[in-house]
């Protein structure tokens, strides 16, 4: 189906970015791996273009020479969204990366895919603005890749996840044309919205090569509220109790009691003792106004009450304290993934079924006899489920596991009115279980989709769906 890179191709691949942006001897192993698992595909030549004209460029010869081209951000993808599994050309957005415009009257930035999530954050704070999408990769992922993959991170839960913070996006299509979504507007009424298709899009049907965001005014306090439970369906239960208590917090995050002792043994620093703990909520609010951050705190008390909590919650109300805090909740990916073979699922239900959804991975769990680590953005509903391999025989974990629990999961999680993935996308690990979450309707409506955009398929062929 697809044509390999043949000399001369890869002398025209030259010609358009320069032979210090492509890449073809051992450095491809770099571009050939995300976080996902273990799996490894590089591509044939990484090209680093340093503009839109030159992805047209690339893209125009693809098309035209049936080469499959995969977007490659920073590669901290949790779907293998940016696996090269057909080879080709790997085309990475390393060097589109610079901030072009903070527009302070208007409160928007425009800026290249290229750019981390928290130097744009950490830029338009200067401003005393604020662009909360922050996934706990944040110090490494790339904004382009946040908005293929619609992130969230710990701050949706107020704000909302990347797809709310998106204005507009030049993007060039698989033949090689060069578009915008929209306007520079915070309302936009005007036809089809191709700014939110492109949301969540996985690279592919097209490469954003501009995005303009949204900030808003920099809250000036937070409040971090640190609560452990005796029991982890407890922690669960008490999410939407907070809501019920007319309380928004700016973030409510949920670990088990395996998670935070992946996490501490990861940091060496053992700030709970674990022997009585199920699971711990981090409840954050944040706001210009200090007393009623007290006043939503002591109402966050209020509903504590009626759980059984390992000790007093926490109140961390100084930047240092709750930084150390936040510390083990963002190393968990790292603790997880660094230290273990695992596989990772992303599920979100409506927040009051946490508890549900949570006891049902644990009886999944011992009727497979895995282990898994749970964590997530609680206050979104949002599960990461981190089945671990332990001592399992390779059938159990290559076999069972994938076609047999992690289905019975999902089932599960759609019965509970929620889906698959709440940030982490579909890529190349999860489209086998899209029939589970879409019917043949939906998804061939989708297809249909892909097909306009991208006719002869080369753009990051086989992620979201099979054909
Ligand atoms: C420790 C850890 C913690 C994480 N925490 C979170 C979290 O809290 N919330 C969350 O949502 N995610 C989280 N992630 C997942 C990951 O960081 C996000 O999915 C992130 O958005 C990926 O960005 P990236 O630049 O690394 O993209 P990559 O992994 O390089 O690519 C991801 C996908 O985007 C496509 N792509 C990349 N750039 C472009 C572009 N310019 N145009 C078109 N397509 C493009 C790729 O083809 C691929 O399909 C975490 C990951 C790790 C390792």
């Amino acid at each position: 189906m697809y044509n390999k890179i043949s000399p001369s191709i890869q002398e025209r691949i030259v010609q358009i970015v320069g032979s210090n942006n492509t890449i073809t001897d051992e450095r491809l192993e770099d571009y050939s791996h995300d976080m996902t698992e273990d799996f490894k595909f590089p591509p044939e030549i990484v090209v680093k273009p340093e503009n839109a004209e030159q992805i047209a460029k690339i893209l125009k010869l693809a098309n035209e020479e049936r080469i499959p081209v995969t977007p490659i951000g920073a590669r901290t993808g949790l779907s293998g969204g940016m696996l090269c599994v057909y080879g080709g050309i790997g085309l990475s957005l390393e060097k589109l990366n610079k901030i072009i415009h903070i527009d302070t009257d208007n409160l928007q930035a425009t800026v290249e895919p290229g750019v981390i999530t928290e130097n744009l954050q950490k830029a338009v704070e200067k401003f005393g603005l604020y662009y909360p999408p922050d996934p706990s990769s944040k110090g490494s992922c790339f904004i382009g890749g946040n908005v293929a993959e619609n992130a969230g991170g710990a701050h949706a839960v107020k704000y909302g996840t990347t797809k709310d913070f998106i204005l507009n996006l030049q993007v060039v299509l698989p033949n090689g044309e060069i578009i915008h979504t929209g306007a520079n507007t915070l309302k936009n009424s005007t036809g089809y919205s191709l700014t939110q298709l492109m949301l969540g899009s996985e690279g592919t049907l097209g490469i954003i090569t501009q995005i303009t965001v949204k900030l808003i005014p920099y809250p000036i306090y937070r409040l971090l509220l640190k609560a452990n439970f005796v029991s982890p369906f407890d922690a669960c239960r008490a999410v939407s109790q907070i809501f019920h208590a007319k309380i928004t917090p700016s973030a409510l995050e949920f670990m088990e009691k395996d998670a935070i002792d992946f996490g501490q043994n990861y940091l060496q620093s053992f700030l709970d003792d674990t022997t009585h703990l199920g699971g711990q909520l981090l409840i954050e609010v944040d706001g210009n106004h200090l007393d009623s951050l007290y006043l939503d705190i002591e109402k966050i008390y209020e509903v504590l009450k009626h759980f059984e909590l390992v000790s007093e919650p926490i109140l961390a109300d100084t930047h240092d304290k709750q930084e150390a805090i936040w510390r083990l909740r963002r190393c968990l990916g790292h603790a997880v993934k660094g230290t273990t073979i695992y596989k990772e699922e992303d599920t979100v239900v409506p927040r009051a079924k946490l508890a549900e959804l949570l006891n049902f991975v644990k009886k999944t769990g011992k009727k497979y006899g895995f282990q898994s680590v749970c964590y997530g953005h609680a206050g979104d509903g949002n599960l990461h489920i981190n089945i671990i391999k332990n001592q399992l025989d390779e059938l159990t974990w290559k076999e069972i596991i994938p076609k047999k629990a992690i289905p019975e999961i999902f089932y599960f999680t759609k019965q509970l009115g929620g889906t698959l993935s709440g940030e982490h996308g579909i890529g190349w690990v999860q489209k086998d279980y899209m029939p589970i979450a879409f019917n043949e309707i939906e998804i061939n409506l989708m297809k249909g989709i892909k097909k306009l955009f991208d006719p002869n398929l080369i753009l990051n062929p086989s992620k979201i769906f099979n054909f």
